[in-house]
């Protein structure tokens, strides 16, 4: 083991009134995890600092808060013997150094005190069992038991014991290893990749929260593929999302093959992955093409149809949000709505007439850009003409958006003529003719027939009524 002094690491103050409190209690302690990793890494200093005493965690974040000016409030947390305080825009997680033992059902072991090296041993990978000292005599001081530098150099997610241990006794580890591969852009060793493969089924003791955040993560990454594909070999993915591995195979009838969705869609993926940080888009784009698998039918003269998959599609994430209990609110409705509408403007690229654009506009209100920002991504023909011409014709809808949204202003659609309105005008009370009249009226706009404005939008109302035989009220 080489011996590096990480002092820089611990530049922050915080960091030897830690040591100092470690000190006034006769105990050790070390910073471990996640903020040594990036520190290494150069991916910043992270917010998160987990320190672990060899000791009491809880009496150390105690002592911590004195020694802090304004004494910050400590939350502790009994039954994992944890606690936290947050100091100058940083939260410091105290536990107590500890050995594990794993029974079968659960992820929760029983848990005993233990050294600096048991807690590491606990670790889930040697990049995160790094640990740098906080005690006065070695203040700085790296602790590797497991070569976790090279592991960074090498850039590979390996696990300090026997892989088929660490992953069956708590396989959310597995959704770890293939998160941080994605997000850190490392590669999984054999004897990890094989370990996940041989445990999949085990991730069905994971809470459903735990594992989309893992998939959050993933899907936030900056090429998102990776962690699906590798979710894909190892088999976790029909326990986590068996829509899209539905997805996956080419057929061929009469010499005809559809293309294969499940690789599509992983490229659409990482496509919208490069334009946009929106993590529900990027969910849209995930799921956008889940209604192909059950409407999938070959006819004799068109070839392979997915008729309606859009709108199947989007009942299909309910059900998805729904299993996995993800919020079923205004997110998940947005979801929905992209994979509801995202052929609408392929169907419009061939064609652009204002009036197909303002229905655009008018369907898919304040979210027409990410709509635009999906069908972009979805874009995938290897063909260089192709590409650059779906390109072009999408870039013309854009500008028609703007420019019919500049003139016509349906986005957020009021009807210029209330229904109150063609009431009185009439005479009438909420009825069959007022409902005709108010559509006619947004009919005629969107159909560029009158402009959306009040003049016009009542000319047209009277002409309306008097062909429904209605009379205006003097
Ligand atoms: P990030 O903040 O990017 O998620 P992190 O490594 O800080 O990265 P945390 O979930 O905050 O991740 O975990 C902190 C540390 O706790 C990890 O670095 C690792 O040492 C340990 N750890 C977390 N979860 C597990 C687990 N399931 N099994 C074993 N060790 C774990």
């Amino acid at each position: 083991m080489t011996h590096h002094n990480l002092k820089n690491a611990l530049e922050n103050p915080v960091f030897n009134t830690v040591s100092q409190a470690t000190s006034n209690l006769g105990l050790e302690s070390y910073v471990i995890g996640g903020f040594v990793r990036d520190y290494i890494m150069k991916r910043g200093t992270a917010k998160d600092i987990d320190i672990v005493a060899i000791g009491s965690g809880i009496e150390l974040a105690q002592e911590v808060s004195n020694l802090l000016p304004g004494k910050p409030k400590v939350s502790v947390f009994k039954t994992y013997g944890t606690a936290m305080l947050k100091t100058g825009g940083i939260e410091l997680e105290f536990v107590g150094a500890r050995k594990e033992s794993y029974s079968e059902e659960s992820r929760n072991p029983e848990v005993e005190s233990g050294t600096l090296a048991d807690d590491q041993n606990r670790r889930d990978f040697t990049i995160n069992a790094l640990a740098i000292s906080l005690n006065e005599a070695t203040f700085g001081a790296l602790l590797d038991p497991f070569d976790g530098m090279q592991d960074i150099d090498n850039k590979v997610i390996k696990t300090p014991l026997d892989p088929d241990i660490t992953y069956s006794d708590d396989p959310l580890r597995m959704m770890r290893a293939i998160r941080f591969a994605a997000q850190l852009d490392f590669t999984i060793e054999k004897g990890s990749l094989e370990a996940i493969t041989q445990n999949a089924d085990r991730i069905k003791i994971i809470s459903k929260e735990r594992i989309v955040d893992e998939l959050h993560k993933i899907l936030a990454s900056k090429v998102p593929s990776k962690g699906f594909s590798l979710l894909h070999k190892t088999g976790l993915l029909p326990h986590l999302l068996p829509e899209l591995v539905a997805l996956q195979g080419i057929d061929e009838k009469e010499g005809q093959r559809h293309k294969d969705n499940f690789w599509h869609t992983l490229e659409v993926v990482d496509n919208i992955a490069r334009t946009t940080d929106n993590l529900w888009l990027r969910w849209a784009a995930l799921l956008h093409d889940i209604g192909k698998a059950p409407t999938k039918r070959f006819d004799k003269k068109i070839g392979w149809t997915f008729h309606a998959h859009e709108f199947i599609g989007s009942k299909m994430v309910y059900k998805l949000f729904k299993r996995l209990k993800m919020p079923l609110n205004e997110k998940m409705k947005f979801v929905q709505k992209m994979v509801l509408m995202s052929s609408r403007p392929i169907v419009l690229a061939s064609e652009v007439t204002d009036s197909a654009v303002r229905r655009l506009v008018f369907d898919a209100g304040e979210h027409v850009e990410d709509l635009m920002t999906l069908c972009e991504a979805d874009i995938t023909t290897k063909n260089p003409r192709k590409f650059s011409k779906y390109h072009d014709n999408f870039k013309l809808v854009r500008d028609k958006i703007v420019e019919v949204e500049e003139r016509d202003h349906v986005r957020n659609f009021q009807p210029p003529v209330s229904g109150e309105e063609i009431m009185n005008t009439f005479g009438l009370g909420p009825s069959r003719e007022i409902g005709l009249i108010k559509d006619a009226i947004k009919e005629a706009i969107l159909e560029g027939e009158i402009s959306n404005e009040y003049e016009a939008a009542k000319d047209f109302m009277l002409k309306k009524g008097a062909a429904l035989g209605l009379v205006v009220k003097k």
